[in-house]
């Protein structure tokens, strides 16, 4: 049997997603959510957890950023070579859209964990001579193209990826759909099982539903109805055709829209929600479904910097297994911590002059916050008031280092961008400010590891979950956040880091930056100019109480425990 062959025989779960955050080179993801398919990928592979992961191959990635002199994002394609990293299967499969008979190729990438164990990945793709040539791009851009170009990926993703594992031989027992994107999987599941029960005449779904809810997963990542995937009819029957019922497909998944959180919904048989508040919210979101929460986690070796790896290594062995070790990090020396937090951020400073020409100071506590730059995630919420700034600048130096992407489409984000650049031009001469472009997977862990406080000020209750804190607290960061998401859950204020807004009416701006700014200016700013060693008791404190249990090793044994093995 070959090593390909074997790997093929082994998986039981196949974890379908849009996006994964592979390796730096590989442009398949756009934000949290392929960060966060990668590093369940990276824990099932560690803890030989048997799982497939399905996806797109998405040629010419999602984005790469550049900004121009007037603070503007510039979009460029993002291509990466397919060829170099994956080998093609022998496993070609069809789909029929708009009547055409699209043939979808996987390609296998292998994902080696911790212990050798491999994490099959197949990527679909449709760039094949035998496509009519609008066909051949399908995989091309992730989250790119209209609403009809979504839909069509969506139909490789879910029945192309379904009928691509058959072909190449997967013997899968369970399927996971990280977000509604991937849900005509389960589509085609109801579909196949129908097919079998040649005596029944009509094709009521209805009687095999428990059948196909056996098998299926699924973890919603949007705490908003308007935020949900959909497609009118009108459309889903011009693309889709006859594949399935449309009176029978509403009753899945809305009469008024083709939702895909509804139907995956309604075609699984467990659910869950990515943080505790967002659980609770999905389930008055909608009624009648149990959500479970399973709140995300980081993978510890890909978010924790060489340093502080290191040192952890020293002082604390076998964590990278058992993330729950680092319960003990209190034990840790101050000076072994804090000169291992500095080097990180050397290396982050030396980045930040590169690529902008703006110098930081070593001793001076540095803000860090890159995330997507659209309208619910507020990064411009620090410079609401920026005499404020300067005023607390005045008091206690500090230097603030962004970093996030538009969706080339979203115009309130790029808007943002252009204002943010006006704000840290209008700060210049008192507070260092810099913008890194094009932030992804390198830059992520320099930003999260090099940084002092790691700043989210989102919109409440948008964010779902959110990650990047917890790579922070990896690092011995300290997060000064809104309280929404998984911070709800790691706040801890003034032992793991500082909420924001707690007595604020959630989403009052005006409120949300006074705490804000003054938490800052009494609390965090006070705390790493005039009592360091109460700062490195708290960095402790941050990676003995967030790290030990916001990672995705703890997060793949529940999803294996109570998702996979029901
Ligand atoms: C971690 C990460 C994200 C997600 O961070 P959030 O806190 O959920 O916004 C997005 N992009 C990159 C490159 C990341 O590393």
């Amino acid at each position: 049997m070959s090593a390909v062959e074997a790997l093929i025989r082994n998986s039981r779960i196949a974890y379908f997603t849009m996006e994964i955050a592979l390796r730096p080179e590989i442009h398949t993801y756009s934000g949290g959510l392929g960060v966060l398919a990668g590093d369940t990928a990276r824990s099932a592979a560690d803890l030989e957890v048997p799982l497939v992961v399905v996806t797109l191959v998405s040629r010419g990635g999602y984005l790469r950023q550049e900004i121009d002199s007037q603070g503007s994002q510039v979009d460029h394609s993002d291509p990466w070579d397919p060829e170099r990293w994956a080998v093609p299967l022998q496993a070609k499969v069809a789909v029929t859209i708009e009547g055409r008979e699209v043939w979808v190729r996987p390609w296998l990438y292998v994902l080696e964990g911790a212990t050798g164990a491999k994490v099959p990945v197949i990527l679909l793709d449709t760039q094949l001579a035998e496509n009519d040539p609008v066909d051949r791009e399908i995989t091309d851009r992730l989250y790119g193209g209209d609403e009809s170009y979504r839909l069509k990926q969506e139909i490789v993703l879910g029945v192309g990826g379904l009928r691509a594992l058959r072909a190449a031989g997967f013997d899968v027992s369970t399927y996971h759909m990280n977000e509604g994107h991937s849900a005509f999987l389960a589509l085609e599941l109801l579909r196949q099982t129908e097919r079998k029960q040649e005596k029944v005449q009509a094709r009521e779904s209805i009687y095999y539903l428990p059948r196909v809810r056996e098998q299926c997963v699924f973890t919603t990542h949007t705490p908003v109805e308007a935020g949900t995937d959909q497609f009118s009819y009108e459309l889903v029957g011009r693309v889709f055709r006859d594949y399935f019922d449309i009176e029978e497909l509403k009753a899945l998944a809305g009469p008024d829209r083709l939702n895909m959180t509804r139907l995956a919904l309604s075609l699984s048989g467990y659910i869950n929600g990515v943080a505790k508040r967002h659980a609770e919210i999905s389930t008055r979101l909608f009624p009648g479904y149990h959500v479970h929460a399973i709140t995300n986690g980081v993978h510890a070796k890909t978010w924790t910097a060489p340093p502080i790896a290191k040192l952890f290594d020293r002082h604390i062995p076998g964590w990278l297994h058992e993330p729950e070790l680092l319960v003990r990090a209190d034990q840790i020396p101050d000076e072994e911590l804090w000169s291992a937090h500095q080097e990180a951020k050397g290396l982050f400073l030396q980045k930040i002059e590169t690529a902008t020409g703006v110098r930081m100071e070593m001793d001076v506590p540095v803000i860090g916050s890159a995330r997507r730059m659209t309208g619910y995630k507020r990064p411009d919420l620090l410079f609401r008031d920026l005499g404020r700034v300067r005023s607390i600048r005045r008091r206690y130096p500090f230097q603030v280092v962004l970093a996030g992407k538009a969706h080339p489409r979203d115009m309130s984000g790029k808007d943002l961008i252009r204002r943010i650049h006006g704000q840290i031009a209008e700060l210049r001469g008192s507070v260092a400010c810099a913008f890194l472009q094009n932030y992804d997977l390198d830059l992520g862990l320099a930003f999260v590891s090099g940084s002092d406080i790691w700043l989210n000020t989102p919109l409440p209750p948008m964010e779902a979950s959110g990650t990047s804190g917890m790579k922070a607290a990896f690092n011995g960061l300290l997060n000064l956040s809104i309280l929404d998401g998984w911070w709800l859950e790691g706040c801890v204020d003034n032992v793991t880091g500082w909420g924001i807004g707690s007595y604020c009416r959630p989403g009052d701006p005006a409120c949300e930056g006074d705490s804000l700014y003054e938490k800052l200016e009494s609390a965090v700013l006070p705390l790493y100019h005039d009592d360091r060693a109460a700062w490195i008791r708290m960095m402790k404190q941050a990676i003995s109480k967030i790290a030990y249990y916001f990672n995705s090793h703890r997060m793949m044994r529940r999803y294996a425990a109570e998702a996979y093995l029901r």
